[in-house]
């Protein structure tokens, strides 16, 4: 048995879109990943953050990890791949969210699914609606949620 997950990346610092694409490798790699999808990547203005642009993009792994060991492998990837920080709470080279497992939801303190922010994202919600047009998200419809995140600057980056 697998679930579809979704798995939301970001980084702002160094080379954002070199580190994106290891990140993506490693856990394409990683034992309990049994498929994955990427979407296009694209930049972003920070939202709620310090520095330079982002690089965003979502994929879509068939996974075997139950929730919380997927978190584990997300937060070991952030800590092998994110580890540049040129001074003291600067923003993170990387950061890897769990969007969606299924149709679960999870509330506990370490995991929140769906990601309670996800829907108010530009650059969560394009790079997800790439990967999966069909989606039903229960906040709304893609063009309703990305609608409310016009305001929101978001380039799409040629391959
Ligand atoms: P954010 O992604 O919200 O900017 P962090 O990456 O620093 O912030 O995450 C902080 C904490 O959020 C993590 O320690 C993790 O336990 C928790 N968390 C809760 N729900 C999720 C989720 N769906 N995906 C990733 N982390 C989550
Ligand atoms: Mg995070």
């Amino acid at each position: 048995m697998s679930t579809l997950a979704y798995i939301g990346l970001g980084a702002n610092l160094g080379d954002a879109r070199q580190t994106i694409e290891a990140a993506i490798n490693t856990l394409c790699e990683s034992s309990g990943i049994l498929t994955l999808r990427q979407a296009p990547l694209y930049s972003s203005d920070p939202v709620d953050a310090q520095g330079p642009v982002f690089i965003n993009t979502v994929v879509a792994v068939d996974t075997t990890l139950e929730p919380l060991p997927l978190l584990d492998l997300l937060q070991t990837i952030e800590q092998e791949h994110g580890r540049e920080r040129p001074y003291r709470n600067a923003p993170r080279t990387l950061d890897l969210d769990l969007l969606l497992y299924g149709t679960l939801t999870i509330e506990t303190p370490r995991l929140s699914v769906p990601h309670p922010r996800m829907h108010q994202r530009a650059f969560v919600l394009r790079p997800l609606q790439d990967l999966a047009p069909a989606l039903h998200l229960s906040q709304g419809s893609f063009s309703a949620l990305l609608a409310d995140c016009r305001d929101q600057k978001l380039q799409r980056l040629v391959d």
